[in-house]
């Protein structure tokens, strides 16, 4: 089938390059004409896992072109999928501008024959809403709209695409929902589950998951502060939790609190819907709050690791990205920790194997090394900040033998006590208590 993405960001790029392997022939459209550009020249922008390789394979069966204009993107296609961005707006309400620009472009163009699909994070009411545009603007037509939440996670995009938990359809007609039936019908061959069900509920299911999630984290961050103040241990606290499978061990590992593109935003904007409609979620605001509090949280744990007072120290931090595998940056706990700890007087210096380009934009004081050693080499302690997996087999004698001060604070728990302070450092992590070094 002929399928149009519009935005090429994490979810639009993954889409398109997913849909053009399962056999489609995707156009995808950008409004950013240099990132159009990287991609027609076989750059490809964002760092993601296997997408390369994706992208790749569809060009050279010509399923896959990038333009910029909406004239040549929206014509004969048998579907136009909406991936723009949703960001916050100040007062946590969701900003849809990129979508409505979106609609308004593709308007003109459109044609009995196409079903328009809301794939872009929106709140409950958004979709009908756009229908109704799109009957304003286009009085001769009868839309067909459909409501397609993207589940997938950055650092996992490809492969939750490919194999998703769950595909999730929403319609306000049967012509969306044979259309995109048809277009997911390898993956629902492969036996992927769908829930088909109406436009509104759909756009809440991804809402309600997505701060399910957030919840989830926040919850088992308190529960990891309880286990330092009890000397229970987190690690084992989440798996015997995990165990049950009501509860499931995924999303129960206690760190420096959520960030990236959605778990931030999405919750804002459905404590601001839920209020708006009178039906707030106290739960969710606990969430928020909690999560709010988590980075202040960490800065207090680095400046009382490192003897109470950070000014003057040059700081080691590993990791700047909001989690490992991906290069995006969005409400990365790092740079609220980093940021916190040059407030307090601190110089910080960092390594990150994919984020550091953005980062030297947002972090201009910071220093950037080529590798963790380089961080390492006499630096006042050591912060883990990201779960890179290149930070997890650090040879700890070294790193020991080039610390100025021989301190590990590791916000992502990827050693076991014990290893660290045999190899002669002091090790503070997360909901477990500090252990200090065996041997000088
Ligand atoms: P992004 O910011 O990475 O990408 C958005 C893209 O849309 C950009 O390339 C931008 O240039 C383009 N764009 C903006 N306005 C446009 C227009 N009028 N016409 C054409 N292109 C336009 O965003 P993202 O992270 O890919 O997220 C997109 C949506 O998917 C959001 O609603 C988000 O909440 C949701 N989502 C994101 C993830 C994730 O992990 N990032 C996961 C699931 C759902």
């Amino acid at each position: 089938m002929d399928i149009t993405v519009i935005g090429t960001g994490y979810v639009g790029l993954v889409t398109g390059a997913c849909f053009a392997e399962l056999g489609h022939n995707v156009t995808c459209l950008d409004i950013d004409e240099e990132k159009v550009a990287a991609l027609r020249s076989g750059a490809v922008p964002i760092f993601e896992p296997g997408l390369d390789g994706l992208i790749r394979r569809a060009e050279q069966a010509e399923r896959i072109r990038f333009v910029s204009d909406y004239d040549s993107a929206i014509a004969g296609a048998a579907a136009v999928f909406i991936a723009v961005g949703t960001p916050s707006s100040g007062t946590g309400k969701a900003d849809l501008s990129q979508v409505d620009a979106a609609v308004e472009a593709m308007a003109p163009h459109l044609s009995d024959n196409t079903t328009v699909v809301m794939k872009s994070t929106v709140p409950v009411g958004t979709t009908r809403r756009i229908s109704e545009t799109l009957s304003e603007l286009r009085s001769d037509l009868q839309p067909s709209i459909g409501s397609n939440p993207e589940f997938l996670k950055q650092g996992a995009a490809v492969e939750d695409f490919m194999h998703p938990d769950r595909i999730v359809i929403g319609s306000l007609d049967d012509k969306a929902e044979g259309t995109l039936r048809n277009i997911y019908q390898p993956l629902l061959r492969a036996g992927a589950p769908v829930l088909f069900t109406d436009l509104e509920t759909a756009e809440l299911v991804k809402y309600a998951s997505n701060t399910f999630l957030a919840t989830k984290l926040a919850f088992i961050n308190e529960m990891a502060d309880l286990c330092e103040q009890t000397g229970a241990s987190i690690g084992d606290v989440a798996t015997g939790m995990g165990m049950d499978s009501r509860i499931s061990e995924s999303f129960l590992r206690a760190g420096p609190g959520y960030g990236g593109s959605c778990f931030p935003k999405d919750t804002q904007a459905l404590l601001h819907e839920s209020r708006a409609h009178g039906a707030p979620s106290r739960i969710v605001a606990a969430a928020v709050d909690v999560n709010h509090n988590r980075k202040s949280k960490m800065i207090d744990k680095i400046v009382a690791a490192l003897g109470g007072e950070v000014a003057g120290l040059d700081i080691g931090v590993l990791g700047v990205t909001f989690k490992a595998n991906t290069d995006d940056l969005r409400e990365s706990p790092a740079i609220d920790i980093i940021r916190g700890l040059i407030g307090r007087g601190a110089s910080v210096r960092s390594y990150d194997p994919q984020g550091m380009e953005r980062a030297s934009e947002v972090l201009p004081s910071v220093t950037f090394m080529q590798g963790p050693y380089d961080v390492a080499q006499d630096a006042d302690g050591l912060v883990i900040a990201t779960e890179w997996s290149e930070f997890a087999t650090l040879d700890l004698d070294r790193v020991r033998n080039t610390l100025r001060i021989p301190t590990i604070i590791d916000l992502r728990n990827l050693y076991e006590p014990a290893d660290v302070v045999s190899a002669g450092l002091a090790y503070h992590s997360i909901g477990r208590l500090p252990a200090l070094p065996t041997r000088a």
